[in-house]
């Protein structure tokens, strides 16, 4: 009684927009349909007309474990005899948000949310609240989830006050949201000038890797960090994709850094739905019930999401998985390396994070990702998928190694993009 792909998407067209939870899982931007999963395991997902694949989207970044870790998996289960919701205060939540704040220490306290999105919304709000300004800056390509104030573009022009990334967005709101291109310090300060005392926060991702994947400058971030204290805004850390998978400490230790807020998601649930953020105490201390920001979720700090989330943290530091993960990403990027000096392309890699930009470089922004030649993406995507190596669906995405990797399984797929760049 099985379906194959072809039925289920039929299916599911019919009665989900788009077919799809989530737009990208619709191949839009590379033609063809999407397959639909029977099972995971390790590096592996199984699709349901039996085809085996190596998975380097890990559920677009939480599973740094690999699919079912025994671990999680037991963790899930054992809690959920237990009771899978209470609204009432369970004490996983408490050892999660104790573990954050100790592998993040600009993170004093923390508060439980259900995705990435609900994080990022929650931490504009709370900056807003705490500097009574109205107004944030973020960056083109930063993806922040799609709370209304965040799904914003920039105008035309350098540095203009944002145009709505979505129908639905109102105008008035997209104008509280000034937008720069990434790694682009004048840019920002000009943006403080213009705008002064007006600026609750200025919000970011790091290390940019919804639109590809490309880097901070060096020094951007230190300047933002300065510029964001001198005039009394928030510098707030988007670690959604890179909170615990970049370094134990995220981002912020790598580069040194301490933001006064930070969004987590992804890695911190261990494939369960949840997001948090977190930060300076004082800050932190204007969210309801104690102060006058209004927060709340019926299932936050839901304890099989918690329970998922502590055993996926624990095991990645019991196991040191961001030595392995850089050890596999080096690997991986030696194995393909001489591959890429024929043609136009840019290969980014930090740690288990990668992208292959069908450009030549340097790529440092919005703009410079998108002079990829997208069809020659798609090709590519569908050559390597034909031969078993599943890559994020789009050339604006990210890839990500887990730990269940093997090192036959790099050695596998950097025979298979080889052979693929050589013929396209
Ligand atoms: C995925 C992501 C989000 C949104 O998280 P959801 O759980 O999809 O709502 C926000 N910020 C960043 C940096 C992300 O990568």
């Amino acid at each position: 009684m099985s379906s194959s792909s072809a039925e289920l998407f039929a299916r599911a067209q019919k009665r989900i927009p788009g077919g799809v939870n989530s737009p990208v899982r619709a191949f839009r931007d590379l033609g063809g349909e999407p397959f639909f999963v029977e099972r995971a395991e390790g590096s592996r997902v199984w699709t349901v007309d039996d085809r085996e694949l190596i998975d380097y989207v890990g559920s677009w970044g939480p599973a740094i474990l690999g699919h079912a870790h025994p671990k999680i998996v037991s963790a899930v289960c054992d809690a959920a005899q237990r009771g899978v919701s209470f609204g009432i205060p369970n004490p996983f939540e408490v050892e999660l948000a104790e573990l954050i704040c100790a592998w993040m220490p600009a993170i004093e306290k923390v508060r439980m949310v259900n995705s990435g999105t609900e994080a990022a919304m929650s931490c504009l709000r709370l900056a807003r609240g705490f500097t009574k300004r109205d107004i944030v800056i973020k960056f083109a390509g930063c993806y922040h989830g799609h709370a209304d104030s965040l799904l914003v573009k920039a105008g035309s022009g350098a540095l203009t006050h944002g145009q709505p990334d979505s129908a639905g967005v109102p105008k008035a709101i997209a104008e509280k949201t000034v937008v720069a291109p990434f790694n682009n310090i004048d840019a920002v300060r000009t943006a403080f000038r213009e705008n002064n005392d007006q600026i609750a926060c200025v919000i970011l991702e790091p290390i940019p890797a919804n639109a590809g994947l490309f880097f901070p400058r060096e020094d951007f971030l230190h300047h933002l960090r300065e510029e964001s204290s001198r005039n009394g805004a928030l510098l707030i850390f988007d670690e959604v994709m890179t909170g615990f998978r970049i370094a134990r400490g995220g981002a912020q230790q790598l580069y040194g850094i301490q933001p006064d807020l930070t969004a987590l998601g992804k890695v911190i649930g261990g494939g369960l739905p949840v997001g948090a953020f977190g930060g300076r105490v004082d800050i932190m201390d204007c969210l309801s019930p104690d102060g006058p920001v209004y927060q709340a979720g019926t299932l936050s700090g839901n304890p099989l999401a918690m329970a998922a989330g502590l055993a996926q943290l624990r095991e990645l530091e019991r196991i040191n998985g961001w030595k392995l993960l850089e050890q596999l990403g080096a690997d991986l990027a030696e194995r393909i390396g001489d591959a890429f000096s024929k043609t136009a392309l840019t290969f980014h890699r930090i740690g288990s994070m990668f992208c292959l930009f069908f450009t030549n470089g340097p790529v440092i922004d919005l703009d410079s990702a998108r002079r990829s030649d997208t069809q020659r993406f798609a090709k590519f995507f569908h050559a390597c998928l034909e031969r078993g190596i599943y890559f994020a669906p789009s050339q604006f995405e990210t890839n990500f190694i887990s730990t269940a990797h093997s090192d036959a399984d790099i050695e596998e797929t950097a025979r298979v993009v080889r052979e693929t760049l050589a013929k396209l």
